[in-house]
């Protein structure tokens, strides 16, 4: 039976600090905890009733084996996924510094998730209703050719194409490198969600920095249309502000929703699965009905997806915290 989503991309563990105000190399202590954006996105998925696999690469060890188990548990279809007995699972060290930014360090030289190739793709999970893919495992060959071949085969399948390009400066050999590599894949994108921050990045250089800020968001999709006019919906999320979004004949804006938030690691992934979810209960995740469909259920299915990012603040860690249609409800009633 063809899924409903598949996503395909990088799982890694992240090793996050036990204490706050550090940098990874003064933290005492690390808590375990499976990561990986498009991971996270098909485990909200399955954990909203859908029908979802993933595809990717992980190490013949225990963290891959964890991994597997983490989504298999969720419900996710993971038949699709790779074990390299060559090459371990990519972890990442992350901690909290003063200042709020994070602080990341990678063990991967390379992770087994770099190493995955065309040839390990499952082709019975490509026959889907909607392909999500992310940037990472656009960085390095063969991951590179494995993620290209995935989406040029979702597509000739007829899939709706979702990108969450899901930035980290710190993998790219440069800047203009991820800028580039992002930009590319777009022209093949029916479904695009960015941050706010990932916006600025894509224009940098080319755009004014306006106030207030969602004039420049605002300014920015209108340019981003205007270059991929293939983009069926954008939509820009603004953390606790909430999100814009566009169709190419209406525009919605959307307050963030007022909650206890207290970790953001995966709000972005919860977000775009509330989506995805959402477009499926509505039966839209086909070009198709994405561009005819009235606005009013893409503001529904924006809305949903603006529950579920803001839910997934209110608990620690991303996969924990992804929520199923009872504690939304539960929630937010
Ligand atoms: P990313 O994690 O990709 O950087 P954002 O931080 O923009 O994405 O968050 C995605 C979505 O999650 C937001 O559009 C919003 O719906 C929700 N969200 C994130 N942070 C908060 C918050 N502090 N309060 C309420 N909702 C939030």
């Amino acid at each position: 039976m063809p899924t409903d989503v598949t996503c395909l991309g990088e799982a890694l563990i992240d090793f996050v600090a036990t204490t706050a105000d550090v940098t990874v190399g003064e933290a005492e202590g690390f808590v375990k905890a499976p990561g990986g954006a498009p991971a996270n996105v098909a485990v909200g998925v399955a954990r909203l009733g859908g029908n979802v696999a993933f595809l990717g690469k992980v190490g013949e060890d225990p963290f891959g084996r964890f991994l597997e188990k983490t989504f298999s548990s969720a419900g996710v279809d993971t038949g699709g996924m790779r074990f390299s007995p060559e090459y371990r699972t990519s972890l990442a060290f992350v901690s909290r510094q003063k200042n709020g930014e994070r602080s990341f360090c990678f063990f991967r030289n390379p992770g087994a998730d770099m190493t995955y190739t065309p040839e390990e793709l499952d082709g019975e999970k490509l026959v889907t209703q909607a392909f999500h893919f992310g940037s990472i495992t656009l960085i390095d060959e063969p991951s590179r050719q494995t993620t290209l071949s995935a989406l040029r085969i979702a597509k000739e399948n007829g899939a709706l194409i979702s990108f969450d390009p899901n930035l980290r400066p710190a993998l790219w050999k440069s800047l203009e490198t991820a800028q580039a590599t992002i930009l590319e894949q777009l022209p093949h994108v029916d479904l695009l969600k960015v941050s706010a921050e990932e916006l600025h990045f894509l224009f940098k250089g080319r755009l004014p920095t306006e106030e207030p800020e969602r004039k420049f968001l605002r300014r920015g999709i209108k340019e981003l249309r205007k270059l991929f006019p293939n983009l069926a919906l954008i939509v820009v999320t603004q953390g606790a502000e909430g999100c814009l979004w566009q169709r190419e004949d209406c525009f919605g804006n959307m307050q963030g929703l007022k909650v206890n938030a207290i970790d953001t690691t995966g709000a972005g992934d919860g977000f775009v699965a509330g989506l995805l979810t959402s477009l499926r209960e509505q039966n839209l995740l086909t070009l198709e009905a994405l561009s005819k469909t009235d606005s009013a259920n893409l503001h529904h299915a924006v809305q949903f997806a603006n529950k579920v990012g803001a839910f997934t603040t209110t608990r620690l860690g991303a996969i924990p915290s992804l929520p199923t249609h009872a504690e939304l409800d539960a929630f937010f009633s």
